[in-house]
């Protein structure tokens, strides 16, 4: 109930004129979505990692339950499953994945889960992927060609993309339980507006320093970078790479060619390599989040995403 007003509050200060679906929500429907006695149990839906957990919990407010498969905190790339993942697995109705090769541990988990009557949702569904669109300076010492297999998975980074994201959750979650679909449809119109003021916000805001470089301690924002005319340059592909010092060397070198205007690490992450480079290159180092880690609210990814782009926004001036 309090994300929904907090939606209305939102609502109130932007231009756009409502759309249409609402006129659709039913009365019991939303009876349905309220009633904490509600005779019927709610769908149980698992997501994998924050930020589809932050997209589904929008969607679904307090119409189903939503938990987190990987809770904030856990190392996504390489995760292993775990008996407690397997159990959430085996009493969920709805499970839900970022896809795009990110989960690889998830078929085995879903295997060993045995629960006929899982719904599996891919929140990836129809987004075209890049293979190649940053230069990522290969870390030499570690072999992870398992990784990114199926093109780079980090697509919420994007405002554009994760709308295609909320409109696969919310679609396969009325696929999954139509008795709330008033419900889904309404949550994700108010997130979806969101997003596509967040997307504005960036355009302008970006729009000022095309082409504007920047160095990344991991691959995650390609998508973000040719969205708004940036370039990305990648020291590792995934955080857990250590930086050799051939890295390094790699490093100076690309900050030279590419005139690089920016570093920037990961919250949470050991970047004691990027800050002694930062200062030998006299760049600016700062945090960016990939949200693979932080707040379950849903209103977590505009607030990191805000933060993302004044990072962007001084580094690049
Ligand atoms: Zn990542």
């Amino acid at each position: 109930m309090t994300l929904l007003i907090l939606f209305v509050v939102v609502g109130c200060n932007q231009s756009n004129s409502n759309q249409g679906t609402t006129t659709q929500q039913s009365p019991i429907a939303q009876e349905a979505a309220a009633s904490p006695t509600g005779q019927k149990p709610k769908t149980k839906v698992v997501a994998t990692i924050l930020p589809i957990y932050l997209f589904t919990k929008a969607v679904a407010g307090e119409a189903a339950d939503v938990a987190i498969l990987l809770p904030p905190g856990t190392e996504i790339h390489e995760y292993q499953s775990t008996p407690d993942a397997v159990k959430a697995i085996a009493t969920a109705n709805v499970l839900i994945k970022n896809g795009l090769g990110l989960e690889t541990f998830l078929d085995n988990t879903v295997k060993n889960a045995q629960n006929p009557q899982l719904t599996q949702i891919d929140a990836s569904k129809n987004i075209k992927v890049l293979n190649e669109i940053s230069p990522v300076l290969e870390p030499t010492a570690k072999e992870h060609s398992h990784e990114h297999s199926d093109g780079n998975p980090h697509v919420w980074l994007d405002p554009v993309l994760a709308k295609q994201q909320v409109i696969n959750i919310r679609d396969g979650l009325i696929a999954a339980d139509p008795a709330n679909k008033a419900t889904y449809q309404t949550n994700a119109e108010a997130y979806i507006k969101e997003l596509d003021n967040l997307h504005r916000e960036f355009q302008q805001t970006l729009n000022k320093t095309p082409n504007c470089t920047f160095i990344t301690f991991h691959d995650a924002f390609p998508y973000l970078a040719q969205r708004y005319n940036l370039k990305q340059v990648a020291v590792v592909e995934i955080p857990e790479d250590q930086l050799s010092p051939t890295d390094v060397q790699k490093t100076v070198n690309t900050v030279k060619k590419y005139q690089v205007k920016a570093l920037f690490s990961e919250p949470g992450v050991d970047n004691k390599l990027l800050t002694s480079l930062s200062k030998d290159l006299n760049l600016t180092l700062s945090p960016l989040s990939s949200l693979e880690t932080g707040e379950t609210n849903p209103q977590y990814y505009f607030q990191a995403m805000r933060e993302n782009l004044q990072k962007l926004e001084a580094a690049c001036k």
